[in-house]
Protein backbone atom coordinates (compact mmCIF):
# COMPACT_ATOMS: atom_id res chain seq x y z
CA UNK A 1 0.00 0.00 0.00
CA UNK A 2 1.40 3.35 -1.30
CA UNK A 3 1.34 6.24 1.08
CA UNK A 4 -2.16 8.53 1.02
CA UNK A 5 -3.87 5.17 -0.66
CA UNK A 6 -5.24 5.14 2.86
CA UNK A 7 -7.60 7.78 1.61
CA UNK A 8 -10.19 6.46 -0.26
CA UNK A 9 -11.03 3.03 -2.02
CA UNK A 10 -8.17 1.01 -1.97
CA UNK A 11 -9.99 -1.04 -4.38
CA UNK A 12 -10.95 -0.02 -7.37
CA UNK A 13 -9.99 -2.97 -9.03
CA UNK A 14 -11.49 -2.32 -12.33
CA UNK A 15 -11.24 -5.01 -15.23
CA UNK A 16 -13.33 -3.90 -17.28
CA UNK A 17 -15.13 -7.36 -17.66
CA UNK A 18 -15.68 -7.59 -13.81
CA UNK A 19 -15.11 -5.40 -10.58
CA UNK A 20 -14.12 -6.98 -7.57
CA UNK A 21 -16.53 -6.02 -4.75
CA UNK A 22 -14.79 -4.06 -2.02
CA UNK A 23 -17.06 -6.37 0.85
CA UNK A 24 -17.75 -9.84 1.62
CA UNK A 25 -20.14 -11.72 0.44
CA UNK A 26 -21.79 -8.79 -2.33
CA UNK A 27 -22.11 -6.41 0.87
CA UNK A 28 -22.34 -2.88 -0.39
CA UNK A 29 -20.68 -1.44 2.64
CA UNK A 30 -19.10 -1.95 6.43
CA UNK A 31 -20.68 -0.73 9.49
CA UNK A 32 -18.78 -1.79 13.05
CA UNK A 33 -20.42 -1.24 16.67
CA UNK A 34 -17.79 -0.61 19.54
CA UNK A 35 -18.83 -0.70 23.07
CA UNK A 36 -16.18 0.99 25.73
CA UNK A 37 -15.53 1.18 29.24
CA UNK A 38 -16.65 -2.69 30.05
CA UNK A 39 -15.40 -3.95 33.31
CA UNK A 40 -15.76 -6.08 36.38
CA UNK A 41 -18.12 -3.36 37.19
CA UNK A 42 -20.55 -4.12 34.03
CA UNK A 43 -23.56 -5.83 34.64
CA UNK A 44 -23.93 -8.76 32.45
CA UNK A 45 -27.56 -8.25 31.47
CA UNK A 46 -27.11 -5.12 30.26
CA UNK A 47 -24.34 -7.22 27.84
CA UNK A 48 -27.28 -9.53 26.89
CA UNK A 49 -30.03 -6.68 26.14
CA UNK A 50 -27.08 -5.25 23.52
CA UNK A 51 -26.42 -9.03 22.20
CA UNK A 52 -30.09 -9.49 21.96
CA UNK A 53 -30.22 -5.99 19.48
CA UNK A 54 -27.35 -6.88 17.63
CA UNK A 55 -28.27 -10.52 17.04
CA UNK A 56 -31.63 -9.14 15.08
CA UNK A 57 -29.26 -7.98 12.52
CA UNK A 58 -26.34 -10.19 12.19
CA UNK A 59 -24.38 -7.38 13.90
CA UNK A 60 -21.03 -8.30 15.71
CA UNK A 61 -19.50 -5.85 18.26
CA UNK A 62 -16.48 -5.57 19.57
CA UNK A 63 -16.20 -4.55 23.47
CA UNK A 64 -13.47 -2.75 24.50
CA UNK A 65 -12.51 -3.95 28.35
CA UNK A 66 -10.76 -2.18 31.22
CA UNK A 67 -9.09 -5.24 32.83
CA UNK A 68 -8.52 -3.62 36.58
CA UNK A 69 -11.03 -0.62 36.13
CA UNK A 70 -10.25 1.93 38.96
CA UNK A 71 -6.95 -0.07 40.64
CA UNK A 72 -6.29 -3.90 41.20
CA UNK A 73 -9.43 -4.17 43.66
CA UNK A 74 -11.38 -4.11 40.30
CA UNK A 75 -9.76 -6.93 38.45
CA UNK A 76 -12.18 -8.63 35.70
CA UNK A 77 -10.48 -11.73 35.98
CA UNK A 78 -12.09 -12.25 39.95
CA UNK A 79 -15.97 -11.22 38.18
CA UNK A 80 -17.01 -14.51 37.13
CA UNK A 81 -20.01 -13.21 36.44
CA UNK A 82 -18.78 -10.93 33.72
CA UNK A 83 -15.82 -13.00 32.05
CA UNK A 84 -18.34 -15.69 31.78
CA UNK A 85 -20.58 -13.80 29.66
CA UNK A 86 -17.73 -11.78 27.83
CA UNK A 87 -16.62 -15.49 26.78
CA UNK A 88 -19.94 -17.13 25.71
CA UNK A 89 -20.51 -13.55 23.65
CA UNK A 90 -17.48 -14.08 21.69
CA UNK A 91 -18.73 -17.52 20.72
CA UNK A 92 -21.76 -15.75 19.20
CA UNK A 93 -19.31 -13.76 17.32
CA UNK A 94 -18.69 -10.68 19.11
CA UNK A 95 -14.98 -9.48 20.08
CA UNK A 96 -13.65 -8.59 23.00
CA UNK A 97 -10.27 -5.91 22.84
CA UNK A 98 -8.22 -4.61 25.30
CA UNK A 99 -8.81 -0.93 26.71
CA UNK A 100 -5.65 0.20 28.68
CA UNK A 101 -5.56 -1.58 32.24
CA UNK A 102 -6.99 0.70 34.70
CA UNK A 103 -8.06 3.65 32.42
CA UNK A 104 -7.02 5.94 35.42
CA UNK A 105 -6.40 8.49 35.43
CA UNK A 106 -8.73 8.41 32.34
CA UNK A 107 -6.15 9.38 29.76
CA UNK A 108 -3.78 6.59 31.26
CA UNK A 109 -0.99 6.48 28.85
CA UNK A 110 -0.26 10.05 28.69
CA UNK A 111 3.35 10.68 30.03
CA UNK A 112 3.97 7.53 30.19
CA UNK A 113 7.49 6.42 28.44
CA UNK A 114 7.32 3.26 25.71
CA UNK A 115 8.36 0.89 28.62
CA UNK A 116 5.63 2.15 31.10
CA UNK A 117 3.34 1.75 28.32
CA UNK A 118 4.34 -1.63 27.63
CA UNK A 119 4.46 -3.16 30.92
CA UNK A 120 0.72 -1.97 31.35
CA UNK A 121 -0.24 -3.26 28.08
CA UNK A 122 1.22 -6.44 28.81
CA UNK A 123 -0.26 -6.82 31.97
CA UNK A 124 -3.53 -5.83 30.74
CA UNK A 125 -3.80 -8.48 27.97
CA UNK A 126 -2.36 -11.35 29.94
CA UNK A 127 -5.23 -10.41 32.42
CA UNK A 128 -7.88 -10.79 29.40
CA UNK A 129 -6.35 -13.58 27.49
CA UNK A 130 -6.32 -15.77 31.02
CA UNK A 131 -9.93 -15.02 31.98
CA UNK A 132 -11.66 -14.42 29.01
CA UNK A 133 -9.53 -15.68 25.70
CA UNK A 134 -7.46 -14.08 22.48
CA UNK A 135 -6.79 -10.33 22.05
CA UNK A 136 -6.64 -8.68 18.86
CA UNK A 137 -7.28 -5.41 19.45
CA UNK A 138 -6.17 -2.43 21.18
CA UNK A 139 -8.08 1.23 22.20
CA UNK A 140 -6.31 3.69 24.23
CA UNK A 141 -8.25 5.05 27.37
CA UNK A 142 -9.73 8.45 26.99
CA UNK A 143 -7.92 7.71 22.84
CA UNK A 144 -4.88 9.22 24.01
CA UNK A 145 -2.71 7.19 22.06
CA UNK A 146 0.98 8.11 20.87
CA UNK A 147 3.61 6.44 18.43
CA UNK A 148 5.21 4.51 21.39
CA UNK A 149 1.63 3.21 22.15
CA UNK A 150 1.23 1.44 18.02
CA UNK A 151 5.12 0.55 18.71
CA UNK A 152 3.99 -1.29 21.81
CA UNK A 153 1.39 -2.72 20.15
CA UNK A 154 3.09 -3.86 16.93
CA UNK A 155 5.31 -5.34 19.46
CA UNK A 156 2.96 -6.86 21.66
CA UNK A 157 1.22 -8.98 18.40
CA UNK A 158 -1.78 -6.94 19.08
CA UNK A 159 -2.95 -6.56 15.09
CA UNK A 160 -5.19 -3.32 15.21
CA UNK A 161 -5.49 0.14 17.14
CA UNK A 162 -9.13 1.55 17.06
CA UNK A 163 -7.98 4.89 17.83
CA UNK A 164 -9.95 8.39 16.81
CA UNK A 165 -9.29 10.57 14.23
CA UNK A 166 -10.25 14.36 13.18
CA UNK A 167 -9.65 13.31 9.19
CA UNK A 168 -12.53 11.02 7.91
CA UNK A 169 -9.79 8.63 7.01
CA UNK A 170 -9.58 4.82 6.04
CA UNK A 171 -8.08 2.40 7.96
CA UNK A 172 -4.35 2.84 7.31
CA UNK A 173 -0.62 1.73 8.43
CA UNK A 174 0.82 4.43 10.51
CA UNK A 175 4.18 3.67 8.67
CA UNK A 176 2.88 3.94 5.22
CA UNK A 177 1.57 7.36 5.94
CA UNK A 178 4.60 8.30 8.43
CA UNK A 179 7.84 6.50 6.36
CA UNK A 180 10.42 7.01 6.26
CA UNK A 181 10.44 7.86 10.30
CA UNK A 182 9.57 4.70 11.66
CA UNK A 183 10.14 2.80 7.96
CA UNK A 184 8.71 -1.20 9.55
CA UNK A 185 8.86 -0.73 12.86
CA UNK A 186 4.93 0.28 13.60
CA UNK A 187 3.02 -3.01 11.65
CA UNK A 188 -0.39 -2.43 12.89
CA UNK A 189 -2.95 -1.51 11.61
CA UNK A 190 -5.33 1.57 12.71
CA UNK A 191 -9.06 1.52 12.42
CA UNK A 192 -9.98 4.99 13.29
CA UNK A 193 -13.64 6.49 14.54
CA UNK A 194 -14.23 9.78 14.55
CA UNK A 195 -15.25 12.25 17.38
CA UNK A 196 -18.83 12.99 16.40
CA UNK A 197 -20.05 9.31 15.66
CA UNK A 198 -20.70 8.96 19.52
CA UNK A 199 -23.51 7.40 20.21
CA UNK A 200 -24.88 8.72 23.98
CA UNK A 201 -27.35 10.64 26.51
CA UNK A 202 -29.94 9.97 23.80
CA UNK A 203 -33.30 11.64 25.41
CA UNK A 204 -36.80 11.46 23.66
CA UNK A 205 -36.86 14.85 22.97
CA UNK A 206 -33.31 14.21 21.30
CA UNK A 207 -33.86 10.75 19.53
CA UNK A 208 -35.13 12.37 16.02
CA UNK A 209 -32.58 14.57 15.66
CA UNK A 210 -29.51 12.07 16.59
CA UNK A 211 -30.69 9.19 14.54
CA UNK A 212 -31.09 11.78 11.64
CA UNK A 213 -27.54 13.07 12.05
CA UNK A 214 -26.21 8.96 12.63
CA UNK A 215 -28.03 7.87 9.39
CA UNK A 216 -26.63 10.83 7.73
CA UNK A 217 -22.94 10.55 9.14
CA UNK A 218 -23.51 6.97 8.16
CA UNK A 219 -24.40 7.58 4.37
CA UNK A 220 -21.64 9.81 3.90
CA UNK A 221 -19.16 6.94 5.04
CA UNK A 222 -21.17 4.17 3.03
CA UNK A 223 -21.10 6.87 0.18
CA UNK A 224 -17.20 6.77 -0.27
CA UNK A 225 -17.06 3.09 0.50
CA UNK A 226 -15.36 4.17 4.08
CA UNK A 227 -16.10 1.81 7.12
CA UNK A 228 -18.44 3.34 9.83
CA UNK A 229 -17.13 2.94 13.13
CA UNK A 230 -20.21 3.60 15.83
CA UNK A 231 -18.72 3.94 19.26
CA UNK A 232 -20.34 4.38 22.46
CA UNK A 233 -20.39 3.33 26.43
CA UNK A 234 -22.84 0.50 27.61
CA UNK A 235 -23.82 2.72 31.06
CA UNK A 236 -24.89 5.58 28.07
CA UNK A 237 -26.63 3.26 26.05
CA UNK A 238 -28.62 2.23 29.14
CA UNK A 239 -29.87 5.47 30.61
CA UNK A 240 -33.31 5.64 31.45
CA UNK A 241 -34.89 8.12 29.64
CA UNK A 242 -37.08 10.87 32.04
CA UNK A 243 -40.29 11.18 30.21
CA UNK A 244 -40.78 7.87 28.41
CA UNK A 245 -38.65 5.52 31.14
CA UNK A 246 -37.69 3.94 28.40
CA UNK A 247 -33.65 3.07 26.57
CA UNK A 248 -33.58 5.59 24.27
CA UNK A 249 -30.06 5.21 22.97
CA UNK A 250 -30.53 1.66 22.65
CA UNK A 251 -34.14 1.92 20.72
CA UNK A 252 -31.32 4.44 18.38
CA UNK A 253 -29.04 1.71 17.80
CA UNK A 254 -32.01 -0.52 17.03
CA UNK A 255 -33.17 1.75 14.36
CA UNK A 256 -29.63 2.34 13.37
CA UNK A 257 -28.85 -0.80 12.53
CA UNK A 258 -32.40 -1.61 11.09
CA UNK A 259 -31.36 1.14 8.59
CA UNK A 260 -27.57 -0.48 7.82
CA UNK A 261 -28.64 -3.61 7.43
CA UNK A 262 -31.68 -2.33 4.95
CA UNK A 263 -29.24 -1.11 2.51
CA UNK A 264 -26.98 -4.88 2.73
CA UNK A 265 -23.97 -3.59 4.99
CA UNK A 266 -22.10 -5.67 6.67
CA UNK A 267 -21.43 -5.91 10.26
CA UNK A 268 -18.32 -7.09 11.44
CA UNK A 269 -16.34 -7.42 15.08
CA UNK A 270 -13.06 -5.03 14.22
CA UNK A 271 -10.80 -8.38 14.09
CA UNK A 272 -13.32 -9.60 11.47
CA UNK A 273 -13.15 -6.44 9.40
CA UNK A 274 -9.38 -5.88 9.73
CA UNK A 275 -8.38 -9.34 8.52
CA UNK A 276 -10.86 -8.98 5.28
CA UNK A 277 -9.25 -5.58 4.91
CA UNK A 278 -5.64 -7.00 4.99
CA UNK A 279 -6.93 -9.74 2.75
CA UNK A 280 -9.03 -7.46 -0.22
CA UNK A 281 -6.04 -5.22 -0.11
CA UNK A 282 -3.36 -7.75 -0.18
CA UNK A 283 -4.82 -10.35 -2.71
CA UNK A 284 -3.51 -10.26 -6.28
CA UNK A 285 -6.68 -10.75 -9.14
CA UNK A 286 -5.68 -11.07 -12.54
CA UNK A 287 -7.94 -12.44 -15.25
CA UNK A 288 -6.95 -13.49 -19.24
CA UNK A 289 -9.17 -14.76 -21.86
CA UNK A 290 -9.53 -17.98 -23.39
CA UNK A 291 -11.80 -18.46 -26.20
CA UNK A 292 -14.92 -17.01 -25.02
CA UNK A 293 -13.76 -18.30 -21.25
CA UNK A 294 -12.57 -15.76 -18.79
CA UNK A 295 -10.70 -17.18 -16.74
CA UNK A 296 -10.02 -15.11 -13.31
CA UNK A 297 -6.61 -15.63 -10.88
CA UNK A 298 -6.36 -14.79 -6.96
CA UNK A 299 -3.14 -14.95 -5.36
CA UNK A 300 -3.11 -15.02 -1.56
CA UNK A 301 -1.77 -15.96 1.64
CA UNK A 302 -4.36 -15.84 3.47
CA UNK A 303 -7.80 -16.57 1.88
CA UNK A 304 -11.23 -15.13 3.72
CA UNK A 305 -14.51 -16.75 2.50
CA UNK A 306 -17.23 -14.35 0.86
CA UNK A 307 -14.68 -12.46 -2.22
CA UNK A 308 -17.12 -11.49 -4.83
CA UNK A 309 -16.75 -10.50 -8.50
CA UNK A 310 -19.62 -8.72 -10.06
CA UNK A 311 -19.59 -9.49 -13.95
CA UNK A 312 -19.87 -7.03 -16.76
CA UNK A 313 -18.95 -9.29 -19.57
CA UNK A 314 -20.07 -8.43 -23.03
CA UNK A 315 -21.92 -11.38 -25.28
CA UNK A 316 -19.23 -13.31 -26.62
CA UNK A 317 -18.10 -14.38 -23.22
CA UNK A 318 -20.06 -16.91 -21.75
CA UNK A 319 -18.15 -19.12 -20.02
CA UNK A 320 -16.12 -17.97 -16.13
CA UNK A 321 -13.73 -19.37 -14.07
CA UNK A 322 -12.06 -18.55 -11.04
CA UNK A 323 -8.51 -19.82 -9.85
CA UNK A 324 -7.09 -19.56 -6.09
CA UNK A 325 -4.04 -20.18 -5.45
CA UNK A 326 -3.42 -21.73 -8.65
CA UNK A 327 -6.68 -24.27 -7.31
CA UNK A 328 -9.72 -24.32 -9.73
CA UNK A 329 -12.67 -23.03 -7.35
CA UNK A 330 -15.04 -22.14 -9.70
CA UNK A 331 -16.63 -22.98 -13.20
CA UNK A 332 -19.56 -22.42 -15.29
CA UNK A 333 -20.35 -22.11 -18.97
CA UNK A 334 -23.49 -20.20 -20.00
CA UNK A 335 -23.34 -17.64 -17.18
CA UNK A 336 -25.12 -14.12 -17.41
CA UNK A 337 -23.42 -11.46 -18.20
CA UNK A 338 -24.18 -9.81 -15.34
CA UNK A 339 -24.10 -12.35 -12.42
CA UNK A 340 -22.26 -12.52 -9.13
CA UNK A 341 -19.98 -14.76 -8.16
CA UNK A 342 -19.08 -15.22 -4.56
CA UNK A 343 -16.04 -17.11 -3.64
ZN1 LIG B 1 -12.80 4.51 27.93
Amino acid sequence: MAPLSAFGNPVEEDHDLFTVNMWPNGMSGACMVTLDDISSGTSPSDMWLVDSILQEYGAHATFFVIPAHGGESNAIADNDDVTDALRQLVDKGHEVALHGYSHTPPKELRGLNKEEQASLITAGKEMLINSIGPVYGFRAPSFWDNTSTQVVLAEEGFEYNAGASLFNVYPYQPKDLFDPFFGDVIDIIEVPCFPIDYLAHVTSVSYSEDLYKLEARFEGCHSKGTPFVLFTHLPALMEVDSHTRRHEGLLLLDSFLGYAEEQNVWMPSMIEFVRWWEFITQAKIDYHMSSNNLVISVISEDVIEGLTFNLALPPDINDVSVYVNNELVFTQQDIDSDARIIL
